[in-house]
């Protein structure tokens, strides 16, 4: 957090969860993952639901989702869910209240309420409004950035948000020279790299990707010859500087699809290198072996049950609705 701010302790948090099982796909598994996902396909039938779930998502969870994306796919696709009447968003709390946000007349449900988020967790609305109005004293014309990886209260207070892929693109295009950007430093840092304006970041981080360190990624290069590695800008700025390409998670899926090369190593959480797998077979992919425990929390069961008891719903005050709807808008608009 910022010098002298109470922070929240998003590790006090993760602490309390469940650990993660580290299941192996059995045959007798897969046979009550069909089982499993039989019913959510009768369900989501019965219920007119769609289900939209985040590239980190259990390789079984992408088996029933209509769409699978990073978070500016999933933003975008929110707003054009057809004629469902039921969103089940198969990530986290951040992005289910974005889904709402675009659908406030549809039911947005998450089937766990506990898939939360550390970098979500790191700034609250009140701190980011003091925060704003100090620096508005020395930057009159400051604009605060934020990155969708935050509360729908935390957007309502921006000029404008961004995902990874397109975060260069609105902090260019926004009219001001200065910009609070929260809540991720690493993407801070990234941003300054490519910009000539000036960014105050925030002091927030995906414990995810922050623990992943130079020292295995230099590991892996020396283990296997000839291996492309592709990182995630909310990676450390050191992990960062020895990649071959910087890229959002559905980049990094066409980057790795495009490519001549055949080995990578995938720097970002793990459910991307399973999605790799499933989907670009006759490559090889290396996991930064990270797992987000709150991606994680959605499972085949909690899918089902969320179908069935249209449980647990994502509700929003209408004004902060109506500013992180304008917020998101104007990154559709400027990171387009
Ligand atoms: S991977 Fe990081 S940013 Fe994404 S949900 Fe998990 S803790 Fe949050």
């Amino acid at each position: 957090m910022i010098e002298g701010r109470e922070s929240i302790n998003p590790s006090a948090l993760y602490e309390k969860l469940a650990p993660l099982d580290h299941e192996r796909y059995t045959t007798e598994l897969c046979e009550r993952y069909a089982g499993q996902i039989a019913r959510i396909m009768r369900l989501k039938r019965e219920r007119r639901a769609i289900v939209l779930a985040h590239n980190y998502q259990r390789p079984e969870i992408f088996e029933v989702a209509d769409f699978i994306g990073d978070s500016f796919e999933l933003a975008r696709k929110a707003r054009e869910v057809g004629d469902a009447d039921v969103i089940v968003f198969c990530g986290v709390h951040f992005m289910a209240e974005t889904a709402k946000v675009f659908n406030p007349e549809r039911s947005v449900l998450l089937p766990d309420m506990r898939a939360g988020c550390s970098l979500a967790d790191s700034v609250t609305a009140e701190a980011l409004a003091e925060r704003a109005d100090e620096l508005r004293k020395i930057y009159p014309d400051l604009k605060v950035v934020s990155y969708v990886n935050c509360t729908a209260d935390v957007k309502a207070l921006s000029d404008s948000c961004c995902t990874s892929a397109n975060a260069v693109k609105v902090v260019n295009a926004i009219d001001s020279g200065n910009i609070l950007f929260v809540p991720d430093q690493n993407l801070a840092n990234y941003v300054q790299a490519h910009t000539s304006k000036r960014i105050i970041s925030w002091d927030g981080n995906c414990y995810v990707h922050h623990q992943i360190t130079p020292d295995e990624v230099e590991k892996a290069r020396a283990a296997v010859p000839g291996l492309i590695v592709i990182a995630h800008p909310e990676c450390r700025k050191d992990v960062i500087a020895m990649a071959d390409a910087v890229l959002s998670t559905s980049a990094m899926m066409r980057y790795a699809k495009e490519s001549p090369a055949d080995k990578f190593l995938i720097v970002t959480e793990c459910g991307l290198s399973d999605r790799l797998l499933l989907e670009v077979p006759n490559k090889h992919f290396y996991k930064a072996c990270k797992l987000c425990r709150y991606m994680k929390m959605i499972t085949l069961d909690g899918v089902a049950d969320s179908l069935e008891h249209l449980r647990y719903a994502i509700e929003l005050e209408p004004e902060v609705r109506v500013g992180a709807r304008r917020a998101l808008e104007r990154m559709l608009e400027l990171g387009a």
